[in-house]
């Protein structure tokens, strides 16, 4: 038995991290569903002698598709040292394969017990690290400047409560982390930007048989535009010059049976570059080739298709420079925590577009998720545990 408080703190702190953590995964709550998870942390928030007065609920699920069981979860702590009021966030919806998971440690990693479930370390592992922060803050009364904890939903599925937070709520923090998957000593200071388009191609329905010369085929228009984007390099991985973005066309449906000409034919499709005006160059190019193969198919007629395209924009990119307080903050943490920091853009979007969008720049670390959205996803304990040295070393403002 040790004698060292030093180290019979570091003991429990860690111990008390995984139990956290597991009890976490084990709370179903796909994205929509995170009343169990939002009550849970709440629980352990008012049992650390948080006031009910600093706990409250946005009402971003309301502006969801989805609807939705609670907004996000906002958490707002005075500071017992005086310094910019710094934000830790980390989403708590799941996707729903992680429905079922029955998490366990194996050697140096958590998995689900269940092989039909991912483990969903993405993102209670996140949530997790936010709250044991405060949990170890809390207990061992650690000076820290003022806190906003800061929990979304509907991650999963669009960015939705970042999206929609009630910016006002959240007490104009200066600098934000937020956690998600991937390592703990990288620094994700960047994100592509996303469009959605739809695309409605109709046609003019005929029989088939009897007379396919007065039908004008939707899926022929679509095929025309989508074979065009092809060769022209609009499609996948799409570069121009020294600018660079991504495009597909993940969903079609079309059509009730052989015998009819398809009248009408919808695609689902995005864009993605990190600068905005290349995205819309591939917008673009994509809505003028289906307009353009509408033109070209006419029947006996002479009639022609039509075609009907809808953007809108997912979330826009961004990148913060090197020089940003919340990007020197995260490294000086990373390296305080004795990793090596390591920064990267990403190419999916994050819940700090839109914190960054709003006007709080914000930085993601990871926490050390791996094979997440699968059924073989799996938290290192190593990494998590680091990712918790890195919280508390931000959120104390010793970094
Ligand atoms: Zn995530």
């Amino acid at each position: 038995m040790t004698t060292n408080p030093q180290s019979n703190r570091e003991e429990e702190r860690t111990g008390s991290m995984i139990d956290l953590v597991l009890k976490m995964m084990a709370i179903p709550g796909r994205s929509g569903s995170e009343g169990k998870i939002a009550e849970f942390i709440v629980d352990a928030l008012k049992n650390s002698g948080v006031q009910d007065s600093c706990i409250q609920f946005d009402t971003a699920h309301k502006k969801s598709p989805i609807g939705g069981e609670v907004g996000n979860l906002i958490v707002k702590l005075p500071g017992t040292v005086k310094g910019p009021r710094r934000l830790l966030m980390g989403h708590i919806d799941t996707v729903p394969l992680c429905v079922g998971s029955q998490p366990y440690v194996d050697g140096g990693v958590i998995r689900s017990r269940d092989k039909n479930t991912a483990l969903g370390g993405d993102n209670r592992a996140g949530a997790a690290v936010v709250l044991n922060t405060w949990l170890i803050i809390a207990k061992q009364n650690l000076d820290h400047p003022p806190l906003t904890l800061f929990w979304p939903v509907q991650e999963e599925i669009g960015l939705v409560g970042a999206r929609y937070v009630t910016g006002s709520k959240l007490g104009n923090p200066k600098l934000c982390f937020n956690w998600d998957g991937g390592l703990p000593n990288m620094a994700v200071v960047g994100a592509t930007g996303d469009d959605h388009i739809d695309i409605t191609v109709r046609g003019i329905a005929s029989h088939a048989g009897a007379h396919p010369e007065d039908g004008v085929s939707a899926v022929v228009i679509a095929s025309k535009a989508i074979a065009q984007l092809q060769e022209e390099g609009w499609l996948g991985l799409v570069q121009k010059g020294n600018q660079a973005g991504t495009s597909n066309i993940g969903v079609i449906h079309g059509g009730d049976a052989t015998n009819v000409v398809m009248d009408q034919l919808t695609l689902r499709a995005e864009a993605r570059s990190h600068k905005a005006p290349f995205r819309a160059k591939i917008v673009n190019a994509i809505c003028k080739a289906f307009v353009q193969a509408a033109k070209g198919v006419t029947n006996a007629a002479g009639k022609r298709g039509s075609v009907e395209v809808e953007v809108r924009n997912k979330y826009e990119a961004f990148k913060l420079s090197n020089e940003e307080p919340v990007v020197q903050s995260a490294i000086a943490a990373i390296q305080q925590a004795g990793l090596e920091p390591n920064t990267r853009v990403s190419n999916g979007g994050l819940d700090a577009n839109w914190m960054t969008a709003h006007g709080f720049p914000t930085v993601t670390l990871g926490c050390g998720q791996a094979g997440i959205h699968t059924v073989n996803e799996e938290l290192s304990i190593e990494q998590f545990q680091q990712a918790g040295d890195i919280a508390l070393i931000l959120a104390t403002g010793k970094a």
